[in-house]
C-alpha cells in the first residue's frame, strides 16, 4: 500500500482528525456513489451542499461563532478528502464554497452582512461566487475593468466576468469591480455581494470543459445593475487586498486538493500494477515501473510535508504567504506528472472515459492555472528569495 505519510498525529488535534473520519465517510458512501451522475447533469445537486453544512463541514473555516475555527489545518484535511473522492468538479465547487468564495464576507463584512448572508452560505441553502477574473484580465487582477460607480444609495455595475464556478446555480456573487477609475492598478477595486436575479445581471449558458464536470461555470454580465450600496464588504477601494489576502487559504486548498488526488490516484495505480500481468509477471514486477513509482511516492511524500507546514505556520500567525505560494507553485504540477504517469501505466484503460485516473487527470490540469497560474505562483516566491 502507499508510502505517503500520514501526517495526523503529527500536526492535527484531536477534533481535525474526527473532522476527517467523517468527511472521508461521507465522501466514500455519499458522493462516489452518485459523482458520475453528477458530472453528467453538469453540477452538484443542492442537497449535497445541505448535508455537507449539516454535517459541519461548509463552516469549518469559518470564525468560531459561525462553528468553525478549525484554521488552515481544516482546510487541508477538508481539500485531501475532497480530493480522494475522484471527482475533482464536485471537490472544486464545494471548495469554492468552504475556502475561496465567502472568507472576505466573514472578515470584512458589516454585521449587517454577515448576519444576512453566512448562515445560508454555511448551511448550504446558499451557493457563492467569488467573481474576480473578466475575458480580459484573468492572472493580472489588477488589469480588471468591471466599474462600480456610486450613485446615491447605490453602486451602479457593468462589465463581465468570465469562468466563474458555480455562476449558473449560485446564489450570492462576490464581484471584485473598479470604484475609482482615477486610481491604478490594483487601489481602486471594492468587492461587492450581489444576489441573483437583480435587474440587469445576467449569465451565459454553462460553458463546455475538459475536466471539473459537476461543476458548473460561465461567464457573467452586469448591465447597470444597482447594488445597494451597504452591501459593500469593507472599505471601498480595499477590494484587492482583501482578495489577495483569502489567496493564501485558496492556495493551500488546491495544494489539500493535489495531495487529495495524487494520493487516490498512487492507491488505484499500485492496485492496477500489482494485479495487471504482462510478460509473464505483473507490471509491478518491471524494474523501470518500480523506480519510477518510489521516485512519485518520495516526491509527494515531501509536497505533503510542505502544505502541512504551510498551514500550521498560518493557524499560528506566523509567515506563511511565502510557503502557500510555494504550495501552489509546486504540487498542481506534481499532481500532473503523478497523473501522466498512473494513465500510462493504465495502458489503454487509462484514456478510457469514466476510469478513475483518466478523471482524476482531466481534472488534474486547472490545478496548475486556477487560482494563480504556476507562473505566477513562481514570481511571488522568486519576488521573496
Ligand atoms: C474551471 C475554472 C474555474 C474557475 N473558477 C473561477 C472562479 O470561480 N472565479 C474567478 O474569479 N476565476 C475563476 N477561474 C479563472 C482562473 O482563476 C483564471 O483562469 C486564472 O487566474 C488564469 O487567468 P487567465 O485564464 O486569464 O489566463 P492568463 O492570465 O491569460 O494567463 C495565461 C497563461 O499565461 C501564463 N502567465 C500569466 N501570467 C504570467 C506571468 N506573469 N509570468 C509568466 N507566465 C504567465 C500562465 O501560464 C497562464 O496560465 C476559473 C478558471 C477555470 C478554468
Amino acid at each position: 500500500m502507499s508510502l505517503i505519510p500520514d501526517l495526523d498525529d503529527a500536526y492535527l488535534p484531536e477534533e481535525h482528525r474526527m473532522m476527517r473520519s467523517l468527511i472521508r465517510r461521507f465522501v466514500e458512501e455519499e458522493v462516489k456513489p452518485h459523482g458520475e451522475r453528477w458530472e453528467a447533469d453538469g453540477r452538484v445537486p443542492r442537497e449535497v451542499y445541505l448535508r455537507l453544512g449539516e454535517l459541519g463541514v461548509l463552516g469549518m473555516g469559518y470564525p468560531t461563532e459561525y462553528g468553525g475555527g478549525m484554521g488552515l489545518l481544516g482546510t487541508v484535511l477538508l481539500g485531501e478528502e475532497l480530493g480522494r473522492s475522484t471527482f475533482g468538479g464536485f471537490a472544486g465547487a464545494i471548495a469554492l464554497q468552504t475556502d475561496m468564495g465567502a472568507m472576505h464576507l466573514a472578515k470584512y463584512g458589516s454585521d449587517a452582512l454577515r448576519q444576512k448572508y453566512l448562515p445560508g452560505i454555511i448551511s448550504g441553502r446558499q451557493v457563492v461566487c467569488i467573481c474576480a477574473t473578466e475575458p480580459d484580465a484573468g492572472s493580472d487582477v489588477a488589469g480588471l475593468k468591471t466599474s462600480a460607480r456610486r450613485d446615491g444609495d447605490h453602486y451602479v455595475v457593468n462589465g463581465s466576468k468570465m469562468f466563474i464556478t458555480s455562476g449558473i446555480h449560485g446564489d450570492l456573487y462576490l464581484v471584485l469591480a473598479r470604484t475609482d477609475p482615477g486610481a491604478k492598478g490594483s487601489r481602486g477595486l471594492s468587492l461587492l455581494v450581489l444576489e441573483k436575479g437583480v435587474p440587469g445581471f445576467s449569465v451565459s449558458e454553462p460553458l463546455k470543459k475538459t475536466g471539473w464536470l459537476s461543476s458548473d461555470t460561465a461567464q457573467l454580465f452586469f448591465d447597470n445593475v444597482r447594488v445597494p450600496a451597504e452591501n459593500l464588504i469593507g472599505e471601498e477601494n480595499k477590494g484587492f487586498y482583501y482578495t489577495m489576502e483569502g489567496f493564501e487559504r485558496e492556495r493551500v486548498m488546491v495544494g489539500a486538493l493535489s495531495i487529495g488526488q495524487s494520493e487516490a490516484a498512487l492507491e488505484l495505480t499500485m492496485e492496477w500494477l500489482k494485479n495487471r500481468k504482462a510478460f509473464s509477471q505483473t507490471l509491478w514486477d518491471l524494474h523501470g515501473i518500480k523506480l519510477e513509482m518510489a521516485r512519485l511516492a518520495c516526491e509527494l511524500s515531501a509536497a505533503k510535508t510542505l502544505l502541512y507546514h504551510a498551514a500550521r505556520n498560518a493557524d499560528q500567525g506566523q509567515p506563511a504567504t511565502a510557503l502557500a505560494c510555494m504550495v501552489k507553485a509546486h504540487l498542481p504540477p506534481l499532481l500532473n506528472r503523478i497523473l501522466y504517469q498512473c494513465v500510462q501505466y493504465h495502458g489503454g484503460m487509462g484514456f478510457m472515459n469514466g476510469t478513475p485516473v483518466e478523471r482524476i487527470a482531466r481534472d488534474a490540469r486547472v490545478l496548475a492555472i486556477g487560482g494563480g497560474a504556476t507562473e505566477v505562483m513562481l514570481l511571488e516566491v522568486a519576488k521573496r528569495m
